[in-house]
């Protein structure tokens, strides 16, 4: 059994957090000791995640530390949290695994996507990051680098952010080295924060470019990649609700992929959070996978076996 796990931002970092190192660590020991459950039982697994909160106090520090070094762009920001958060699970699940005598080996990969340049979310851009700026800043940033900034908040002083283009996911560069080493019984995490985007210039040559892909869209691209019998979004919810946040809200504990279509687009599920989860359950069905499952990191055995969260069948 193959098994794509992508994993939430809770997995890494609690919403009441700041982001200290140990706080990380610890959220990715409770995580991954559930990845363990399921590496137990003998599947092959490949993991992806979000770096919304890691890439978003990064970019703080590449814009408060300009006038000493020079502030990094967004796509190598990308990469540098794709190191500390594949670091992170590297050491930890190699660490339960040793304990539990599974000499797995597991390698966190670079990851580049590849989107396109005329995807329209480039006219467009929707996703915010980073700092929230007064008005002046903002205009002073969208004079002086090109920022596309909008006013993310009704009211406040701080009520502006950077928002960047959310292409979709197309191809995953890497996609021939990772088969190989999931095929060889590696534990993969690749395409960390929706992978690095990157597209195709006139030469035929890849280029990093401003923009973030989601992740729940680029590990269903890695799921197709691995031939993954099982794609399993782990988040901070154990089981996905028609009528959210409606007095007639009601938990789905299974359904099929074509009641999951009806139900995405009567708006079921929010653009942005359960919206881009529920596609990703939606395309890699139709692909052919075998079941895919959104629940949260502690229920993710149980789910497994159908006892929790919510599972999505191809009929
Ligand atoms: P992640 O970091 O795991 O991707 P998101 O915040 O993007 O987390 O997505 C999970 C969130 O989706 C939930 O916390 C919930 O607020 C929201 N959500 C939107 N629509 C639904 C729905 N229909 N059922 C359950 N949760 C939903
Ligand atoms: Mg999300």
């Amino acid at each position: 059994m193959k098994v794509l796990i992508a994993l939430g931002g809770n997995a890494i970092k609690q919403a009441n957090e700041t982001g200290t190192a140990e706080e990380q660590f610890r959220n990715i020991r409770k995580t991954c000791k559930c990845i363990l459950e399921i590496v137990k039982l003998g599947s092959k697994v490949v993991i992806t995640h979000g770096n919304g909160p890691q890439a978003g106090n990064l970019l703080i520090q590449q814009e408060e530390g300009r006038t000493l070094v020079p502030p990094q762009p967004l796509e190598i920001v990308g990469a540098m949290t794709q190191g500390q958060i594949g670091y992170m699970i590297q050491q930890t699940l190699w660490n339960l695994l040793n304990n539990a005598g599974l000499k797995v080996p597991v390698i966190a990969i670079v990851t580049q996507v590849l989107v396109d340049e005329n995807d329209p979310d480039f006219r467009d851009p929707s996703k915010p990051v980073g700092s929230f700026y007064t008005e002046s800043e903002a205009k002073k940033l969208m004079k002086e680098k090109g920022y596309t900034i909008k006013k993310v908040k009704p009211s406040g002083e701080r009520a502006y952010r950077r928002v960047v283009p959310s292409p979709d996911a197309i191809d995953i560069i890497e996609k021939e080295g990772i088969k190989r080493m999931v095929d060889t019984g590696v534990v993969v995490i690749s395409s960390g924060g929706g992978g690095i985007p990157v597209v195709l210039n006139e030469k035929g040559e890849l280029e990093g470019i401003d923009a973030v892909i989601d992740k729940d869209l680029a590990g269903e691209k890695l799921a197709e990649v691995i031939k993954a019998d099982i794609f399993m979004s782990l988040t901070d919810v154990n089981k996905v609700k028609l009528n959210y946040g409606k007095p007639n809200e009601k938990c789905i504990d299974k359904m099929t992929l074509a009641e999951a279509e009806k139900y995405y687009q009567e708006g079921h599920f929010l653009p942005g959070s359960m919206g881009p989860k529920i596609l990703a359950c939606i395309r890699f069905l139709k692909f052919g996978g075998k079941k895919a499952i959104i629940t949260s990191p502690d229920k993710a055995i149980k789910s497994l076996e159908g006892k929790d969260g919510t599972t999505i069948y191809p009929k």
